[in-house]
C-alpha cells in the first residue's frame, strides 16, 4: 500500500485512487521566462520518478505539467528588451523541455499552456460570479475568500491571522485583505484576451484551477508542486476550485522541500543559483538525480559544490561496478530467467521504502550496500543478479545508470587525469627552481588547447 504525507491531512495517509489502476497527477510548472535552475527542477524530477514508480506498481498514470505563459515576469522580458510574446513563450518551453529531457525527465501526457484556456477560464471565472463567491471592480474581478469554509485549511493558517497580516498595502477596492484577482484588467501594450469584463488577462491561481480541471475532470488524485507554493498559491486554488464545482478538488497533495544553499532557498532573486545546463554539464545526470533523490522530498535539500561532488564519486563507483560486470559477460549479462530469494528481497525493500512517503534515500542506500556487496564476490549468479535489479529496476524507476561509461571511456578519462596531474607537478617543480619561462610555457600551451589551470590556496586545479 502506497502511502504520503498529505499536506493537507498533515500526516500519512494510505493512497486509494478515484479509478481503480489509475492515477491523475497535475503538477505546477515553469513560468517560462527563463532558463530553470537546479531548484526549479526537484519537483520535475521527482514527481515524474514518483509517475515512473506508480508505472511500475501497475497504475496506468496521466500526468499533466502546465507551462505559465501569462505573468507578470514574461510581460516584464516584453516591455524591458523587446521580445515577440509568442517568440519568448515558445523559447523557453522549448529550452525547458530540452534541459529536462537531458536530466531524464520524461514529457507529461499533456503540457497545457494558458494561453490556450483563456476561453475556460472566462467560462471558469463567470461561473464563480454566479455562485456569487467573486465581484468586479473596474474591470478586475476578485474572489472573496471570507466565503469559502475551508480556506486556509491546506496551508493550516486562520483566516483572521491572514487578514491582519495583510492589512498593510491594502488595496482599497478589495472586500477583504485577503482576496486575489481572478482577471486583470490590460495595461496599453501588453498581450490582452477579450472577456465580459473587458481586455484583459487571467490571474495566476485560476489559471492551475482551470487547466487540472479542464484535463483531469473536478475531481482527481495528486496535486503537487513546490512547498512555496503552498500558500496562497495552492490555498486559492483549491478555495476557488471547490466553490465553482462544489467537489473536492485535488484528493492528495504533495509538497517537496526547498533547494537550499547555506539555508537560503536557491532563487533567481538572492543570486545563490546553479542552472541545470551547468549542473549537468559538471557533474553529469547520474550525480544531479543522485543529490536530489539523496533526501526524501518534503525535506529541504542543501546545496553545495562539495555534496555534488560527492554524489558524482557515488554515482561514478556505482556505474563503474555495472561496467566491471559487463565486462566479464563480455557485454550485457544474460537475462533472469528465474529470481532467488536475494533478488527478491531486494526488490521488497524497494518498494517497502517508495511505498512509505516515496523515500528515494533509503533506496539510494541499498543500492551502495549492494554495490559494495557485489565488488567482492566473483558469483558471475549474483553478478547478473545484481546487475538487472539495479540497472534493470531501480535504475529504470529513478532514471539512474542508463548510460553505463564503455571500459575505453574509463581508462581514457583516467590516462588523461594522469597526464595532466603529472604536468601540474611538473610546473610546481619548475617554478620552485625559479624556471618561470619553462613554467610558464605550459601554462600558456595548456591554456591555447583550452585547458586552464587555477592556482589556488590547496594547489593547482585544471579545467576545460
Ligand atoms: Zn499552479
Amino acid at each position: 500500500m502506497i502511502r504520503f504525507t498529505d499536506t493537507l491531512a498533515k500526516e500519512k495517509v494510505a493512497f486509494v485512487p478515484l479509478k481503480e489502476n489509475q492515477v491523475s497527477m497535475y503538477v505546477c510548472g515553469p513560468t517560462v521566462y527563463n532558463t530553470v535552475h537546479i531548484g526549479n527542477a526537484r519537483p520535475a524530477v521527482v514527481f515524474d520518478a514518483l509517475r515512473n514508480y506508480f508505472e511500475y506498481r501497475g497504475f496506468k498514470v496521466t500526468y499533466v505539467m502546465n507551462f505559465t505563459d501569462i505573468d507578470d515576469k514574461i510581460i516584464n522580458r516584453i516591455n524591458e528588451e523587446g521580445w515577440d510574446f509568442d517568440l519568448i513563450t515558445r523559447t523557453f518551453i522549448r529550452e525547458y523541455l530540452r534541459d529536462m529531457r537531458h536530466l531524464g525527465v520524461r514529457d507529461a501526457n499533456i503540457h497545457p499552456r494558458t494561453s490556450n484556456y483563456v476561453g475556460e477560464t472566462v467560462a471558469f471565472i463567470e461561473k464563480l460570479l454566479s455562485k456569487g463567491v467573486a465581484y468586479v471592480v473596474d474591470g478586475e474581478v476578485f474572489y472573496d475568500v471570507t466565503l469559502y469554509e475551508g480556506y486556509g485549511q491546506l496551508s493550516h493558517r486562520k483566516l483572521e491571522d491572514m487578514m491582519s497580516g495583510a492589512r498593510i498595502e491594502v488595496d482599497q477596492r478589495k472586500r477583504n485583505p485577503g482576496d486575489f484577482t481572478l482577471w486583470k484588467p490590460a495595461k496599453p501594450g501588453e498581450p490582452s484576451w477579450e472577456s465580459p469584463w473587458g481586455k484583459g488577462r487571467p490571474g495566476w491561481h485560476i489559471e492551475c484551477s482551470v487547466m487540472a480541471t479542464s484535463i483531469l475532470g473536478e475531481t482527481f488524485d495528486i496535486h503537487a508542486g513546490g512547498n512555496d507554493l503552498i500558500f496562497p498559491h495552492h490555498e486559492n486554488e483549491r478555495a476557488q476550485s471547490e466553490s465553482c464545482t462544489g467537489k473536492i478538488f485535488a484528493r492528495y497533495w504533495l509538497h517537496n522541500g526547498m533547494l537550499q544553499m547555506n539555508g537560503a532557498k536557491m532563487a533567481k532573486s538572492t543570486g545563490n543559483i546553479i542552472s541545470v545546463r551547468e549542473a549537468l554539464k559538471k557533474y553529469g545526470r547520474d550525480a544531479v538525480r543522485m543529490f536530489l533523490f539523496s533526501t526524501q522530498f518534503r525535506s529541504p535539500i542543501d546545496y553545495s559544490v562539495d555534496r555534488f561532488e560527492e554524489w558524482k564519486k557515488a554515482a561514478n563507483r556505482v556505474n563503474e561496478s555495472l561496467a566491471r560486470i559487463e565486462e566479464l559477460f563480455d557485454g550485457v549479462p544474460p537475462y533472469l530467467k528465474r529470481e532467488s530469494q536475494w533478488v527478491k528481497d531486494k526488490r521488497d525493500r524497494f518498494v517497502e521504502y517508495l511505498d512509505d512517503d516515496f523515500n528515494t534515500s533509503k533506496v539510494l542506500s541499498m543500492i551502495f550496500d549492494m554495490v559494495k556487496e557485489i565488488n567482492t564476490t566473483k558469483d558471475k549468479e549474483r553478478l547478473t543478479e545484481a546487475y538487472w535489479i539495479i540497472k534493470g529496476e531501480f535504475g529504470d524507476v529513478l532514471g539512474l545508470f542508463t548510460e553505463v561509461p564503455s571500459k575505453k571511456q574509463q581508462q581514457s578519462g583516467s590516462a588523461f587525469d594522469d597526464v595532466m596531474e603529472t604536468l601540474i607537478s611538473l610546473r610546481a617543480q619548475l617554478r620552485s627552481k625559479k624556471m618561470y619561462e619553462q613554467a610558464d610555457f605550459i601554462r600558456d600551451s595548456l591554456s591555447q588547447k583550452g585547458i586552464q589551470l587555477l592556482d589556488g590556496p590547496e594547489g593547482t586545479k585544471w579545467q576545460i
